[in-house]
């Protein structure tokens, strides 16, 4: 299948990681003559700091199609609905393809609805001016993207004005100091293409100390976890509960064993969510997600990890 937009979706990964800069994001999307697709209404103002209910995050019979989704397919997303309340803990399951990153594509509006509407703090997103918006949201994917910078500068990206201490602190959060402090230069080693190099673990953990400095009410957590080893994917998971309390949480996971403890699990097929409930619930129910636990539970590799 062509992937006319893979460059596109690479410059956004990168940008999603920055998990900053909405400025950013508009001179990239300028660039590739995309910012049709996601101007702000004429109307759309930030949320103010004192906003009741920041971080509850409304999908409303939300349909969606890629622009360059060829016309007789399916939506990619098709009457998703769903409510998460300020400070829950709501993961997505089911199979690749089915549209979880989509999900969470929609909500700092890298994309728009094509029907439905997405709501942030009970407004819709479309009248959230998107620097605001993205400001309140924390990504942390499956690749993370360094630049070619210290790893102070790296993690100042989420807050340009961070003191020493609050890196490190958001380090030591993320289980990353004790790490940093070991490389050649400390926090003033450069890393990314052609610096020094990070391993897969070590990436995520600066990835999570960024969402950290950023502390942003939501965040989204897609894959995070799922290219690493079972060592530095415990590390890794560790980092990730630290920044997951107090704030609500989007966890997208392939392996079941990270949500099991989920407030909420939708089961999403096809662009459709089929299920939710909690573990237990979906258990006892004994449908999509019951047999996607006995599947996994049966695979060699999830052997303890279940
Ligand atoms: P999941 O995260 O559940 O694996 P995705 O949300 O990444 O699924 O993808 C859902 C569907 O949308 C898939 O069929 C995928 O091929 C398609 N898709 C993803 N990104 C794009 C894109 N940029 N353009 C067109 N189709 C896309
Ligand atoms: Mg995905």
């Amino acid at each position: 299948q062509a992937r006319l937009l893979f460059p596109l979706i690479a410059i956004m990964r990168v940008a999603l990681d920055l998990q900053t800069s909405g400025a950013l994001f508009a001179r990239i999307f300028e660039y590739l003559d995309l910012r049709p697709a996601i101007v702000d209404a004429p109307d759309a103002a930030p949320l103010p700091a004192d906003t009741p209910r920041l971080g509850e995050v409304e999908f409303d019979r939300v349909s969606f199609r890629y622009p360059d989704a060829r016309g007789e397919e399916r939506a990619t997303l098709d009457d998703v609905s769903f409510s998460i309340q300020p400070g829950q803990f709501a993961a997505f399951v089911g199979p690749s393809g089915a549209g979880k990153t989509t999900v969470s594509y929609l909500i700092p509006r890298f994309y728009e609805a094509s029907a439905g509407s997405v709501r942030f703090a009970g407004r819709d997103v479309r009248e959230i001016d998107r620097e605001s918006l993205v400001s309140h949201i924390g990504i942390v994917s499956q690749e993370t993207y360094l630049f070619h910078a210290t790893i102070a500068e790296n993690l100042r990206y989420a807050k340009v004005d961070a003191t020493q201490e609050e890196l490190e602190a958001a380090a030591r959060a993320a289980n990353i100091h004790e790490t940093i402090v070991t490389f050649p230069d400390g926090y003033d080693t450069v890393v990314g293409e052609r610096g020094y190099r990070l391993s897969g673990g070590e990436k995520q953990r600066i990835a999570i100390a960024r969402v950290l400095l950023k502390d942003p009410e939501v965040l989204v957590l897609d894959e995070a976890t799922s290219a690493l080893d079972t060592i530095s994917e415990r590390i890794v998971q560790q980092a990730l509960d630290t920044a997951a309390h107090g704030r609500t949480t989007i966890a997208i996971a392939h392996r079941l064993s990270t949500i099991v403890g989920a407030d909420v699990i939708y089961v999403v097929e096809r662009g459709r969510i089929v299920e939710h409930g909690s573990h237990a619930e979906l258990l006892i129910a004994g449908g999509a997600y019951a047999r996607l636990y006995a599947e996994q539970a049966a695979e060699p590799s999830a052997t303890g990890q279940l």
